[in-house]
């Protein structure tokens, strides 16, 4: 076992969930992980989240001796944060005043810092978030063309979600091909349940699908993605449908779900592959807005060295893959039809030879990642 001054505790806390992982960041191993449950609730694992963190630290016992940082995952930063931070009275302040923007998310993340806080007070806490990846896209690229009175009042903006799975599969990615990241034109596909696209030009951030919410963009599970925004006044207006049912419409019951009766790919690949129509379209408008985005990003890169695939669907799908830039030779996109549905968990190419960009299939590692992050910080 490695020497415990590399360890890094990473907690991603929900409203009533902890999710978490000790990571080494000198083996780059996860060490232990787990989850607690049902905070709050009967039953549950635990009363609240600073008895679910007593009760993770127990589990941890002696392998949480020596921890050089808390690394917490934070979804939303707005405009405040753009690179980690350690965590001090003014930051949770500055996380509190950014929770507007995500009010399901933000105060469950703090909620957990405050209980990380309370359990481990000797430690760096680190806040690390999934919007400061995106804080270098330009102002044409995340202004949507509304009143700009309204939009600043609110905040009203395109931050763009994932960034810490978009910065390091861009990384490993730029080790992959042996060229620094800094002369690197990049899309890359983060394809799970929440899945985003990104446009990465020399390690900066460009364009990303996600928007003010991780509402916009790509096709996901239970998430609708891009649509016109009248439809919900359309909805609004002639079915009576509140605030609340739009929001769980979209969020909850559209995407892959909505189209196909699954959230689950596996799930929408076999009953397509079993003739089932509602699966086969949700499959095509899946892909078809994929190839939205890639045609999109490679004009606003103006060039492209590789397309990366990551995430559940991206890391482990071969036929999806080939879907998504079915149609794209002509740009010189393709997989090699071997080599794509070989199974590996290492950062691999999957284009053919000599092909005009490569293609990548590059696991993602979002605690990695963040125990990185926060160990640079704590001056590990
Ligand atoms: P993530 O959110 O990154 O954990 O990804 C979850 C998604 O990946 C789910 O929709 C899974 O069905 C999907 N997934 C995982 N393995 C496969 C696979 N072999 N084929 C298709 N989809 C997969």
């Amino acid at each position: 076992m490695s020497a415990p001054g590399t360890r890094v505790f990473v907690v991603n806390s929900g409203s009533s969930s902890i999710k978490y992982q000790l990571v080494d960041v000198a083996t780059e191993e996860a060490i232990l992980s787990g989850l607690v449950e049902r905070i709050g609730e009967p039953g549950g694992d635990a009363a609240d989240h600073v008895d679910g963190m007593r009760r993770v630290l127990a589990e941890l016992g002696d392998a949480a001796t020596g921890l050089v940082a808390v690394g917490h995952r934070v979804v939303h930063g707005g405009e405040a944060f753009t690179a980690p931070t350690v965590v001090t009275d003014a930051v949770i302040e500055q996380i509190e005043q950014v929770s507007m923007l995500a009010p399901l998310h933000n105060p469950a993340n703090l909620a957990g810092i405050r209980a990380a806080m309370a359990v481990l007070p000797d430690v760096p806490h680190v806040a690390v978030f999934d919007t400061a990846f995106h804080q270098t896209m330009a102002p044409a690229a995340y202004t949507y063309a509304i009143d700009r009175e309204v939009a600043r009042e609110h905040g009203v903006r395109r931050y763009g979600f994932h960034g810490t799975s978009h910065a390091f599969v861009a990384g490993r990615a730029a080790e992959h091909l042996g060229v620094p990241l800094e002369q690197l034109k990049l899309i890359v596909l983060h394809l799970g349940n929440g899945a985003s696209i990104t446009a990465i030009d020399g390690g900066r951030s460009i364009d990303t699908s996600m928007g003010l919410t991780p509402l916009q963009g790509l096709v996901m599970g239970t998430r609708s993605g891009d649509l016109d925004p009248a439809v919900l006044l359309h909805l609004h207006r002639q079915a009576g449908m509140s605030v609340d049912e739009l929001d769980a419409l979209l969020n909850k019951r559209s995407g892959l779900l909505g189209l196909s009766g699954s959230a689950d790919m596996r799930d929408v690949t076999k009953a397509a592959d079993e003739g089932d129509r509602d699966a086969a379209l949700a499959l095509d408008v899946w892909a078809h807005r994929i190839r939205h985005y890639v045609g999109a990003y490679l004009a606003q890169l103006g060039g492209l060295d590789a397309v990366v695939f990551t995430a559940g669907v991206g890391e482990n799908s071969p036929q999806l893959r080939a879907l998504a830039l079915a149609g794209l030779e002509f740009l010189g996109l393709e997989v090699d039809p071997e080599v794509n549905a070989a199974r590996s968990r290492a950062a691999r190419t999957i284009s053919p030879e000599g092909a005009g960009v490569a293609v990548l299939v590059v696991p993602t590692n979002e605690e990695l990642s963040i125990a990185r992050q926060a160990a640079a910080l704590a001056g590990a």
